[in-house]
């Protein structure tokens, strides 16, 4: 998912020689600028380089192409040209650098790498958040299907076929509806997934990831999750008013106690859930206090936020909504980091910040993962499990399912912003990994647009992390 595209980032030891050619500032980079700092970032290598904000202008102006001996030498204009120069930020004046995007694209994207199995063990569920981007796509009435053991089985023998035995953590994941409403299932085929690992049929490093509402948890299956050492995650977003306010019975009534005696019980048993949760307009006005009183009630080891997504009875979430849950979600990220707590979507940006690695693809779906409806097909991304579009599969199917042979998952393969000239032109183009396609789909019409929600989250948290490195580092890297 990563390439190795490094660049360094120690200032020192600017390199004087002259240039031969006129120079220009590449395509790629974009400045930023907060009082008397200013910011020249590339947006693939994901340098930045802190400068007097008195030399933006002059920045500005290197967009058209400029020789070194135009400047006075040892000027600020001289040596932040030489700077510029020697990081990659310049370059030849008829250079095509959108030709190099293109390359990474083709060298990284294109063929399935399949490294997680989501099986949908059944698209019913007890509770009705007003969410559910699985419920929200079913046409009413609704006839709910649970997997069979049969087609669990076979999906096990698919993802034993075509995992990627080089990804470090392969997952198969128990997802719905509501899983825990076909636990036999969920037992037998962990049975199966283990008797592979043991055979070295599947790498000794696959997890098993159960994703509940925590509220069907009894004290029999806690026992049994925590021998079989399954990751749990309980879906949960807040204290009892913002959780209530989404999750709800079908009845209308709110399921936060439903959900936290779950949470109780898996604890009782030894297992230490991570939370999953879901910020949308109700609850993220809450969100650092209601963070803060989870870490200190419950403890999790990991939390995974999501902003909600998209779907088809949901208005377009709108920018302004974003743009306040990204600020909530930065402070939560701070206070989680101060606790040693895991949270991994703004995180992942932090370290392809830091380590200068682009960040291809935010989504798993573009080809990283097969996804098994409750009826066996066989498709990219849970999401569509209501519909069946884009599950070209079938596990009922004689022929047996290439997922590398197949458009639609080569399609989804190949999505990233590294293959979305319209992300060419943004600052966050090495660091965004293009948020959720489905969501772009459901705005836009195309898995290929950008994904705006996301955009507006991607960039401003990008942002952040280019002043939060400001603030961490030393003056050293600021040139004048
Ligand atoms: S498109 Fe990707 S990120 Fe969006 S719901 Fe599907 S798998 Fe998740
Ligand atoms: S998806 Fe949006 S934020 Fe991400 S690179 Fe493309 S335009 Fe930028």
């Amino acid at each position: 998912m990563e390439s190795n595209l490094h660049f360094a980032t120690d200032g020192s030891d600017i390199d004087l020689k002259l240039p031969k050619s006129p120079r220009r500032l590449s395509r790629l980079c974009h400045t930023l600028s907060r009082g008397d700092v200013g910011v020249v970032f590339h947006s693939l290598s994901m340098l930045p380089i802190f400068i007097n904000a008195e030399l933006l202008p002059f920045v500005a102006s290197l967009r058209s192409g400029q020789d070194l001996q135009n400047f006075q030498p040892n000027s600020p204009q001289a040596d932040l040209f030489a700077c510029l120069d020697r990081y990659g930020m310049l370059v030849d004046v008829n250079a095509d650098e959108y030709e190099l995007v293109r390359e990474i694209a083709n060298e990284h994207l294109g063929t399935p790498r399949i490294s997680v199995l989501y099986l949908v063990v059944t698209d019913d569920c007890n509770f009705a958040c007003s969410y559910c981007a699985v419920e929200s796509r079913f046409a009413e009435p609704t006839v709910h299907t649970r997997l069979t053991a049969s087609h669990a089985s076979q999906a096990i023998l698919l993802f034993r076929k075509y995992v990627d035995r080089s990804a470090p953590r392969p997952r198969i994941v128990f997802y719905g509806g509501e899983p825990m409403l076909n636990f036999e299932l969920i037992k037998s085929a962990t049975n199966l997934v283990e008797h592979l690992i043991k055979r070295g049929d599947l790498p000794q490093t696959t997890r098993i990831h159960v994703i509940t509402n925590g509220s069907l948890l009894t004290d029999q299956s806690a026992t049994w999750l925590a021998q079989h050492q399954i990751q749990v995650s309980v879906s949960m977003d807040g204290r009892q008013f913002a959780h209530d306010s989404s999750r709800k019975l079908r009845s209308g009534h709110g399921t936060f106690d439903l959900a936290l005696r779950g949470y109780r019980c898996l604890q009782s048993k030894g297992i230490r859930p991570s939370i999953s949760w879901t910020i949308t307009e109700e609850n993220v006005d809450h969100l650092l206090p209601d963070v803060e009183w989870i870490v200190d009630e419950l403890d999790p080891p990991a939390m995974g936020f999501t902003i909600r997504i998209d779907t088809p009875g949901h208005v377009r979430t709108t920018d302004r909504f974003v743009m306040e849950a990204t600020q909530a979600l930065l402070a939560c990220f701070q206070l989680l980091r101060s606790r040693g707590i895991s949270e991994d979507r703004v995180t992942r940006k932090a370290r392809s910040l830091a380590s200068g690695q682009i960040w291809i693809k935010d989504c798993a779906g573009c080809g990283n993962q097969l996804v098994i409806s409750p009826h066996g097909r066989i498709g990219v991304c849970q999401a569509y499990t209501a519909t069946g579009s884009c599950f070209p599969g079938d596990l009922n199917q004689s022929e047996p399912f290439n997922p590398s042979l197949d458009p639609v998952f080569r399609e989804w393969s190949n999505r990233s912003p590294l293959s979305m000239p319209a992300c060419y032109s943004c600052i966050a183009l090495g660091n965004c990994g293009g948020g959720c396609p489905a969501g772009a789909e459901c705005v836009s019409g195309s898995i290929w647009c950008p994904d705006e929600r996301f955009c507006v989250f991607s960039r401003a948290t990008l942002e952040w992390l280019i002043w939060d490195i400001h603030k961490q580092r030393s003056a050293t890297q600021v040139a004048h």
